[in-house]
């Protein structure tokens, strides 16, 4: 028999009170987008479950999928039957005949909440037990951990069959706590910081900085694929490619070497922050790791941070190289991002940039530059596109929940 539909009961949304629908439709949103890759596949929320319906469409890439998108507790497959005994009947036998081998247990755990079905789930237990020794006499029937557990649900539409529970990604649904401009390079660490904070129900925007010809089409696609894996886990993410030539150039010719660093990312940081007002988000995103490279110190952050009062959010800030490693590896990002395309970071960067960077001397040397006419140009000529998820099948062996 082919499961026609996969149950999904919501994370921690259901415990936010009167916000609760609002997070439902979010994550049925996300969800569609996620699943778009399956055309036959259609999503339907009400309030206690999402229902994805198979229309046919094979089970098991579904539930992969799905596994990996925020605010999803956990996941069942399920059968869709006829709200008749004789239906039923015929259901349980062929299902336990399809699982059955030699000393195999089962229990029926029936559950109604359509209180007008003639049996109650008592007897639906009994009689639908019955016709499952009927169909295999020497099947053991087993109250406590049985190998089995034939849960069987009669509500107001039809009547559902499972015996899988899995465990959904948790967290919550893409989109719920807010949207925040992710400034991702092709490195290993942005791409980490963007998960993370999906994972927390935001919303995410990729900002990539590209200097061509200095930096090659490998490079833009590297930072395009590395946003498309991020898509899975809550659905579509527009990406925003700014042209970074012009001001790597000027700060080049103009700037001392030992701060073209600490220049440069306070221009990458005003125009994320333009960007981010122009597109009604929060706050911005990085991935600094403290005292990864000598460009990453307080004192550095202190002097980048200082050209705006948005928040910044770090989420693997005080994360070893190889914690953040190790993330990368479980949701697929490091493969893409140890792909050796220069970004445009490394091509500027000067041999010894400064760890302490004094915002004296900063503003300084920036009274050589036309900063807003920089800005605004770089802010006019960005280029977006909306990223959706592949349609090849790569699965993420581990679940979510426990790459933390
Ligand atoms: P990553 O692994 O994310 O590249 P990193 O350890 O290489 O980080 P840096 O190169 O110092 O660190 O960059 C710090 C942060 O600045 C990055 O995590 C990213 O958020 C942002 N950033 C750097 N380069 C770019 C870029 N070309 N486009 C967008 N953001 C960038
Ligand atoms: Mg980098």
């Amino acid at each position: 028999m082919q499961y026609s539909e996969i149950m999904v009961r919501h994370g921690e949304l259901s415990t936010k009170g009167k916000n609760r629908m609002r997070f439902i439709t979010k994550l049925k949103r996300n969800i569609e987008d996620v699943l778009a890759i399956y055309p036959n596949v259609a999503v339907r929320s009400d309030r206690d479950r999402t229902h994805v319906l198979l229309n046919g469409t094979d089970y098991e890439p579904v539930l992969e999928s799905l596994k990996l998108v925020f605010g999803i507790q956990a996941l069942s497959p399920v059968y869709k039957i006829e709200k008749s005994v004789p239906d039923l009947i015929a259901a349980v036998q062929t299902i336990m005949t399809d699982l059955y081998y030699d000393g195999l247990s089962f229990k029926i755990s029936s559950k109604r909440s359509d209180h007008q079905f003639e049996l109650d789930s008592r007897d639906l237990n009994q009689t639908l037990g019955g016709a499952v020794f009927e169909a295999l006499p020497k099947i053991k029937a087993q109250m406590k951990n049985p190998d089995i557990n034939l849960k069987v649900e009669i509500r107001d539409e039809a009547a559902y069959i499972s015996h899988e529970d899995i465990k959904g990604a948790g967290g919550l649904p893409v989109g719920t706590s807010g949207k925040g401009m992710l400034m991702l390079s092709g490195g290993i660490d942005s791409p980490v910081a963007g998960y993370l904070s999906l994972k927390r129900g935001m919303d995410i925007e990729a900002v990539h900085f590209a200097s061509p010809p200095y930096t090659s089409p490998g490079a833009l696609k590297k930072a395009q694929d590395l946003t498309q894996a991020l898509t899975r886990f809550g659905g579509n993410i527009q990406f925003i490619e700014v042209p970074f030539t012009e001001i790597q150039e000027e700060i080049k010719s103009k700037a001392p070497e030992a701060y073209l660093m600490t220049l440069t990312r306070r221009f990458m940081m005003r125009i994320t922050d333009a960007l981010r007002e122009k597109r009604a988000a929060l706050v911005i995103i990085n991935g600094e790791s403290l005292g990864q490279v000598a460009s990453q110190t307080l004192e550095s952050m202190q002097a980048i941070n200082a050209v705006t009062s948005t928040p910044i959010i770090r989420p693997v800030v005080t994360m070893d190289k190889l914690e953040i490693i190790d993330i990368a590896q479980k949701i697929n990002t490091f493969d893409i991002s140890i792909q050796p395309f220069e970004d445009c970071c490394t091509i500027f960067a000067p041999d010894r940039p400064k760890t302490n960077p004094k915002l004296a001397n900063v503003e300084k040397y920036e009274e050589r530059f036309d900063i807003e006419g920089l800005v605004q140009r770089a802010v006019e000529g960005v280029i977006i596109t909306e990223i959706t998820p592949d349609s090849k099948e790569d699965t993420i062996s581990e679940l979510i929940n426990d790459i933390l």
